[in-house]
This record gives C-alpha cells, sequence and structure tokens, in this order.
C-alpha cells in the first residue's frame, strides 16, 4: 500500500514571529512557553488563551507581557482584567469563542499553536487555517472531527501545517523533505504507542482501574483527558485519524506497534525495506521546538537520550479484545463521513464521567460503541454538519451513560 502526496510546509520567513497560544496554560501551551523563552530573538508573544484559571494565565502575562489574553469563561476575563490593571499591564483581555477565532486570524499574527483540548479547539484552528497563518497543531480532536474539511481550509488558505503530537511530528521528520509528485517510496506508517498504564493488565483488571491509577501515565506528562484517552488506548485510535488526514494515509497503511520505553516516537517504512525513526526522551519540548523552528531545529532544553541507560527496545502487537477504543476508531476512519466526529464526541462524554468518577473505566468503551452502533452517518459537506452531529452525538452519550452511572 502506497501513500501518497505530502504537502511539505514552507520555511518560516525571517524575522521576530507573533505568536499566538490557545490553550496557554495547559500543559502543551506550557511546554511551549519554555521554549519560546529560550529564543526572543525568534518569537514575541501576541495572545494567550485560557478556559478558566485565571492565576496561572496571569502569571504567564506577567512573563510574556503579550498584546491579548483571552478567557472563554466571562467572569474569568473580569477578574483576570483586574489583577492585570492593577499590576500596570497592558494586556487587554477578551473573553469567548470569537475573541479565540479573532486572536488566531488577526493579521498581526505569524503562528498558532493550537493546543486547546476537545472540540472547543475546532473552531480556532478553523479561523487559523482560513487566515492562512502557519499552524502548529496539537489538538488532534480537530483533525478527527472535521479531518477534510480542516485540510481543505489550510489549502485554500493557504496556511502551513505541522504537527505537535509527538508520533506525527516523528512521521514528519522521517517522511522524504521535498514536494512529492508520487508516493515518495513510503510504504507504511509504524504508528507507536506506549500501551499506558494498564498495558499488561487482566480484562477483569481493567474493570476495576480507578481514576487515580488511570491518571498514572507511565511516560509521558499530560492533561487529564488525554492521559486517560492514553489509558483506553482511544488516544492512539484518535491518532490513527489523524495520521491518516495529515499524511494522506489509508487506514490499512497505518500499523499501531506498542513500545513501551516510549524512546521510538513512530516510524516510516519505505519500499526498498528501509525503516526510518525518530528517537528522543518523551518530553513534548522536543516536537514543539521542530514545529517552532523548522525547518531550523532550536535548543529545546530536552536532555540527551540516554542510550546505555535505555538498554533495550521492545515491541509488542496491540490487543484490540483489553483495548476496544483502538479498533473503535480504526472502524469509525473506514465508516467515513460523521462517524470519527461521533466517536470523538462520545469518547469527550465518557472520559469527562470517568473522571467525574460516574461510570467505570470500561464503560467508556461501551458508551462509544453504543453510540456509533445507533447514530446515523452523514457525509461531512459543511462544518455545520460537524457541529450538528458532535451535538447529536453528545446527547446520546449522555443517555447511554444513565446505564453505567
Ligand atoms: P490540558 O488539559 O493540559 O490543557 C488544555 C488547555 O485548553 C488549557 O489551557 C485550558 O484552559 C484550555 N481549555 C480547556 N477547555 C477549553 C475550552 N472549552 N475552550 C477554550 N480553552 C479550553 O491539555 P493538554 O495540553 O494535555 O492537551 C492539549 C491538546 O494537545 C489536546 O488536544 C491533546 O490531545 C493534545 N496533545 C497533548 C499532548 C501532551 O503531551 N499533553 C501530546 C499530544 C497532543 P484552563 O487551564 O483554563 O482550563
Ligand atoms: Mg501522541
Amino acid at each position: 500500500m502506497n501513500i501518497a502526496g505530502f504537502t511539505v510546509p514552507q520555511p518560516l520567513a525571517t524575522g521576530v514571529q507573533n505568536i499566538t497560544i490557545l490553550g496557554a496554560t495547559g500543559t502543551i501551551g506550557q511546554n511551549t512557553l519554555d521554549v519560546i523563552a529560550r529564543h526572543p530573538d525568534r518569537f514575541r508573544v501576541y495572545a494567550l488563551t485560557a478556559y478558566s484559571r485565571v492565576n496561572e494565565l496571569f502569571e504567564q502575562c506577567c512573563k510574556f507581557l503579550p498584546t491579548y489574553a483571552v478567557m472563554l469563561d466571562a467572569d474569568a476575563a473580569e477578574a483576570l482584567s483586574i489583577k492585570l490593571k492593577q499590576a500596570g499591564l497592558t494586556t487587554q483581555v477578551l473573553f469567548g469563542v470569537e475573541a479565540l477565532e479573532q486572536v488566531s486570524s488577526d493579521v498581526t499574527v505569524d503562528v498558532v499553536m493550537a493546543a486547546i483540548v476537545g472540540a472547543a479547539g475546532l473552531k480556532p484552528a478553523m479561523a487559523a487555517a482560513k487566515a492562512g497563518k502557519r499552524i502548529l497543531l496539537a489538538n488532534k480532536e480537530t483533525l478527527v472531527m472535521s479531518g477534510s474539511l480542516f485540510m481543505q481550509a489550510i489549502e485554500q488558505g493557504g496556511a502551513t501545517l505541522l504537527p505537535i503530537d509527538s508520533e506525527h511530528n516523528a512521521i514528519f521528520q522521517v517522511m522524504p523533505q521535498r514536494q512529492l509528485s508520487s508516493h515518495g517510496g513510503v510504504k507504511k506508517i509504524l504508528l507507536t504507542a506506549s500501551g499506558g498504564p494498564f498495558r499488561q493488565s487482566t480484562a477483569s483488571e481493567l474493570e476495576a482501574v480507578t481514576l487515580a491509577q488511570a491518571l498514572n501515565h507511565p511516560n509521558w506528562v499530560m492533561g487529564p483527558k488525554i492521559t486517560i484517552d492514553s489509558a483506553t488506548m482511544m488516544n492512539k485510535g484518535l491518532e490513527v485519524i489523524e495520521a491518516h488526514w495529515l499524511f494522506n494515509a489509508p487506514p490499512e497503511s497505518i500499523e499501531v506497534i506498542v513500545h513501551p520505553q516510549s524512546v521510538i516516537h513512530s516510524m516510516v517504512e519505505y519500499i526498498d525495506g528501509s525503516v526510518l525513526a525518530q528517537m528522543g526522551n518523551p518530553d513534548m519540548r522536543t516536537p514543539i521546538a521542530y514545529a517552532l523552528g523548522y525547518p531550523d531545529r532550536l535548543e529545546s532544553g530536552v536532555s540527551s537520550l540516554d542510550m546505555f541507560k535505555i538498554a533495550r527496545l521492545d515491541f509488542e502487537k496491540p490487543d484490540s479484545v483489553r483495548f476496544p477504543c483502538l479498533k473503535l476508531a480504526f472502524d469509525a476512519l473506514k465508516l467515513g463521513g460523521t462517524a470519527p466526529t461521533i466517536l470523538n464526541a462520545a469518547n469527550e462524554v465518557a472520559v469527562s464521567a470517568f473522571i467525574a468518577e460516574k461510570i467505570g473505566f470500561m464503560d467508556i468503551p461501551r458508551i462509544i460503541e453504543s453510540v456509533l452502533e445507533d447514530s446515523s452517518i452523514h457525509p461531512v459537506s459543511d462544518l455545520q454538519s460537524v457541529i450538528d452531529a458532535d451535538a447529536h452525538a453528545r446527547v446520546t452519550a449522555s443517555e447511554r451513560m444513565l446505564a453505567y452511572s
């Protein structure tokens, strides 16, 4: 199976770049600011956004002096505005989804780090795509929900897309680095997965998993939603869909490989038998620095990989019986249309309920499967069809949850 062309991003124009960080207070946002702080000659922070965590965004504003700070929540924005005035800062505070879209598409902005968690990241990422920005995409849900529309918006808006997800960033690093007229010799994408904290748990142990156990990822420090997604392996399922859209790869050409050490971040197999891998410590500052600087390499603060300490690399086949979320995602991708949107929405509702300790760990795949089975799947014609499918699936998931809570 050959993979069709891959659009190689344009190098960044020289000079200081204005950057908006959507989801600045999250783990990706914080890591982005950590890398940016090392390169004041290259980046100026234009806007920082958050949902409601006022103190965290305030501290970031004091350090990076952005032109705008946006909070989704109006009361939080008011509280932030008061604190900033008291501190004598001139940062303007805005609130709401339209403000997120504004700071993603303003003419002054060069680069947008899309690092809001979940479906809420879709609208601002889409605004950045239409406005032709250089988009550093961490919010995989944007591609899962509306891959065809988003890729179209990137092309029509003249935007540039660079993947932040460590696996996709790794694949991007080992893909042929030139504009391809054909498949470029790529045969397969080998998407690695840590396997999460329950890689070796039995089916009955999985039924009894607690929230604290699921939040304890062996290799990566991440926000709560993606940490639970990693434990159910839905994260890998979402990443299969993400890889499909980013690299124009058919589902059969994407293979998931469990690699518990998380040293190889993914691989590409070529038709001549070569397999190229990208390796490094599991630290998101590496993919962030690569995307920020591309095609230059930037110092990121990540320590050297100690091969002698690692000593060995293991690989296993994923088990879709104990981890049904992976199969559900492959099924949704093959079904196409709004199926991945429905999968994503049902997953978000089920994960929130698990985090609120209302349902059990294995109820997450049960709810998603039941929502997928009972929803009608439509073609993705426009953004409204995605938003409608998302809303409908959330209602169905909430109804299904009653059977488990
Ligand atoms: P976090 O939960 O740590 O951070 C989420 C950020 O989004 C916070 O700034 C939060 O604000 C903001 N936010 C939450 N909900 C909304 C909303 N409804 N509207 C606007 N802003 C909102 O998430 P992560 O940083 O872990 O993940 C961000 C994205 O990156 C996800 O899509 C994830 O899948 C992806 N990703 C993350 C990786 C990681 O290592 N963390 C790796 C690969 C991908 P507040 O702080 O105020 O709540
Ligand atoms: Mg990942």
